[in-house]
């Protein structure tokens, strides 16, 4: 079966890896085993220290590397966020898009921008609008604009709207039944006319609550068009908390999203970083890590969120 799986993969032109963070690949050496255990929002502090030491050609030389080892592990086609702040400032988008065409014969390298320091500081403004205007896909994160997060994802979709671009947003990322964001971005998508133009990167809080109110952001999700990432080794580490909630795996429940026709692709997300510092960005572990929590053994499906629906969602043809 898994040879079988490998193959068809291979003949669809290989994996696409449709969310990755390849700006902070191989860096994981720079941070002590303490910080590496830190919280997930600690550490979207911590990576300012790379940020801050790293110039345009540190830049280049990591998501250059990056690219090859995703190159020898069957990677095709990937998406990478790139940070864009303050801190960073347009350096790494710069890099990750020159990377992009001088490969462009091996491999297909997508950007989307990461707002770690969200969109809507003033110090940022400028800089986003350049980014949005020179990224394949318009990337947020609207945690990091904690109590604006409608204001933020509608800077955003705004400017999706005005560069007629995609956009890919991390939501439902901690598992807590206090998320509902999955529901919230699915509205969000239908507010601002943009059905079948958003992915949702995570939703792993989705499934932490009740079936009949999975079912209804299913529906919602339908009406919206909206499309799926999932990065299973992303969350899988997620600590035991003693707050109830209905049992599930730490992960997106992709057999869910199947069964409602919602498209799904996969992503490595953090690799040899201080988020994950041993995520060698294998996606064969990654498709293996889904197919097991989610116990999805139809071949044919697994083929199509390995390779064309990653295409899908990056908006490929
Ligand atoms: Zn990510």
């Amino acid at each position: 079966m898994l040879e079988e799986l490998r193959k068809k993969i291979e003949a669809n032109g290989g994996f696409v890896n449709a969310h990755s963070h390849l700006d902070r690949a191989n860096t994981a050496r720079f941070f002590s085993k303490e910080e590496q255990y830190k919280f997930l929002e600690e550490k979207w502090k911590l990576v300012d220290r790379i940020k801050n030491n790293s110039n345009y050609w540190d830049y280049y030389t990591r998501i250059d590397q990056a690219v090859s080892e995703q190159l020898e592990k069957g990677v095709t086609t990937i998406c990478t966020f790139v940070d864009v702040d303050p801190v960073t400032s347009s350096k790494a988008y710069i890099a990750a898009r020159e990377i992009g065409e001088k490969r462009k014969f091996d491999v297909t390298l997508l950007t989307a921008m990461q707002t770690l320091k969200g969109v809507l500081d003033p110090n940022c403004q400028t800089l986003m609008r350049n980014a949005a205007a020179g990224v394949n896909i318009l990337g947020s994160l609207p945690g990091a604009d904690k109590g604006r997060e409608d204001e933020h994802i509608d800077w955003v979709m705004n400017a999706a709207k005005k560069y007629k671009k995609r956009v890919h947003v991390h939501v439902d990322q901690l598992n807590t039944p206090k998320e509902k964001e999955t529901e919230w971005l699915a509205r969000k998508t239908i507010e601002h006319g943009l059905e079948g133009k958003v992915t949702a990167v995570h939703s792993i809080s989705l499934a932490c609550h009740p079936v009949a109110y999975r079912k209804e952001v299913y529906k919602i999700c339908q009406d919206a068009g909206l499309s799926f990432i999932t990065c299973p080794g992303a969350w899988i580490d997620h600590p035991r908390r003693e707050d109830l909630a209905p049992i599930h795996n730490a992960i997106t429940p992709v057999d869910e999203l199947l069964a409602h026709d919602l498209v799904v692709a996969i992503g490595s997300d953090n690799i040899y970083d201080v988020y994950k510092p041993f995520a060698d960005g294998d996606m064969m572990f990654e498709l293996r890590l889904l197919l097991e929590a989610c116990k999805i053994y139809d071949v044919d499906e697994l083929v199509k969120i390995a390779t064309t629906n990653g295409k899908k969602v990056l908006g490929i043809r």
